[in-house]
């Protein structure tokens, strides 16, 4: 049997972590714990995770400002693992550079496919950008800037374009408006929500079946939007 990926849980809740444990030791991971920052940058000093999972409310200081100092020298990536109504803070961690949260109480199928999804993209932002993409019947060719859906050409504004292809590079995993400001329209647009709403709703009717039920494109509710990965499940 080969070794699992190498996880650091940053929790300071007893019975989370002994939970984790228990359920990420059954499919295959391998764990080091720690309860505090402290704790988390002793053992980042000593082990190289392949991916961190964060609780953001640590005994001895925040596990923002622990991203923050990680992401200094590190891309490993960092799961945020964050209390239900903290929007806010979610918002900061992804800002600081986390790579996605989890909103506690969360499922383990939930925590199983966020691990799955942040350890791909870790291994794919090592590999070549792939140039196409499909997603339940929508196909993004990068090389071409063409997209269509199954099969049918789909005209996208470059902003619409932008837009797109800026959630297909973080696929599966959620990104903040701010980010997605910043990425599309520029710094100086970065508070322009008023942008998103709008640009996210002119692609949903180009690319969802059913734009105010939307599969592919999802608002993750104060935080940002998701372009889901159908592999997820
Ligand atoms: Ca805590």
């Amino acid at each position: 049997m080969t070794a699992g990926p190498l996880v650091l849980l940053v929790e300071d809740e007893v019975p989370l972590r002994r939970f984790l444990r228990t359920t990420l030791g059954a499919h295959g991971f391998r764990l080091v714990e720690a309860s505090s920052v402290a704790e988390a940058e002793l053992a980042l000093g000593a082990q190289s995770p392949e991916l961190i999972l964060l609780d953001l409310g640590l005994p001895d200081g925040d596990g923002v400002d622990l991203t923050r100092r990680i992401r200094e020298w590190s891309a490993v990536p960092i799961l945020v693992l964050s209390a239900r109504g903290r929007e806010d803070h979610k918002v900061e961690a992804l800002d600081a550079g986390a790579d996605d949260y989890l909103t506690k109480p969360f499922g383990v199928e939930e925590l199983l496919a966020r691990l799955r999804v942040a350890l791909r993209h870790a291994s794919a932002s090592r590999a070549p950008d792939a140039a196409v993409l499909e997603l339940d019947g929508l196909r993004i060719d990068v090389a071409r800037r063409r997209v269509t859906l199954r099969g049918a050409e789909v005209h996208l504004t470059p902003i619409e374009y932008r837009l797109l292809t800026t959630l297909a590079k973080h696929l599966g995993r959620v990104v903040t408006q701010q980010q997605l400001l910043t990425e599309v329209w520029g710094h100086a647009h970065a508070h322009h929500t008023h942008y998103l709403r709008v640009y996210m709703a002119a692609l949903r009717r180009k690319i969802e079946d059913d734009p105010a039920r939307p599969k592919l494109l999802r608002t993750e509710q104060g935080v940002g939007y998701r372009l889901r990965d159908p592999r997820e499940g």
